[in-house]
């Protein structure tokens, strides 16, 4: 970076914008194998916070690679720089004011540490979808284990690519024993007792009879 570069204040703050929408940014970082249930988790999520007057914007690794990351692939580095970036723009979201929700493999531990650093303090929430990886297989709604199993995809996570589980995330959800619902409702949850939300959160109404698959 050119050393005549200098950061540059503005009078409107993060404060003033999170005070507008009566919210507290934040990020919600969903991390887990393909099709642990990340996106759908994490939309399910989106759906009760905007239902309930929060802002959202929910940044999802399928689509960021159609565009903002459409350049990179799947090598290590190109997974370590996708983070990077998403994690860079994802910050600019919470600085507008933003509850973000993040759904990323994002296998490296190390790349979700860096997401931690560059948010400020307490506006980070890891959360582990922990699905085995055999009900993933089994859940597969892009067919993807089917074909990384047939040697048409390379360097895929859980096969021939590693996944580094969070060791303390914020919030662990065994989402292969739980209702997409009862994963939301667990995510409620912890952000009410944080301190996240408004006064009287509803939880989503949960069926009798376990999971689907
Ligand atoms: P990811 O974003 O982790 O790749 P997706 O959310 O795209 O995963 O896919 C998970 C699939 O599993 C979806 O088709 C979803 O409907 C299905 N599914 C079935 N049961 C559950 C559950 N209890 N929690 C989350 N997803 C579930």
């Amino acid at each position: 970076m050119a050393d005549n570069i200098v950061w540059h204040s503005h009078p409107v703050d993060q404060a003033t914008r999170a005070d507008q929408k009566s919210q507290h940014p934040l990020l919600i970082w969903f991390t887990g194998l393909s099709a642990s249930g990340k996106s759908t988790i994490a939309g399910a999520l989106e759906q009760v916070l905007t239902a309930q007057g929060y802002h959202t914007y929910l940044l999802d690794g399928d689509n960021v690679r159609h565009g903002l990351c459409k350049d990179l692939g799947f090598s290590d580095q190109d997974r370590k720089e996708n983070i990077r970036r998403v994690g860079e723009v994802a910050r600019l979201m919470v600085d507008g004011g933003l509850i973000v929700l993040a759904a990323f493999i994002s296998p490296f531990r190390a790349d979700r540490q860096i997401v931690r650093d560059i948010l400020p303090a307490g506006q980070f929430v890891e959360v582990f979808i922990d699905t085995d990886i055999n009900v993933c297989r089994k859940r597969d709604p892009k067919g993807l284990y089917a074909k990384a199993d047939r040697g048409e995809i390379k360097q895929f996570t859980g096969i021939d690519s590693p996944y580094e589980p969070p060791e303390t995330p914020e919030v662990h959800v065994a989402a292969d024993r739980l209702s997409v619902a009862e994963s939301v409702n667990q995510l409620l949850a912890y952000l009410h007792h944080a301190g996240a939300l408004r006064a009287g959160y509803v939880p989503l109404a949960v069926e009798e009879g376990g999971p689907e698959e």
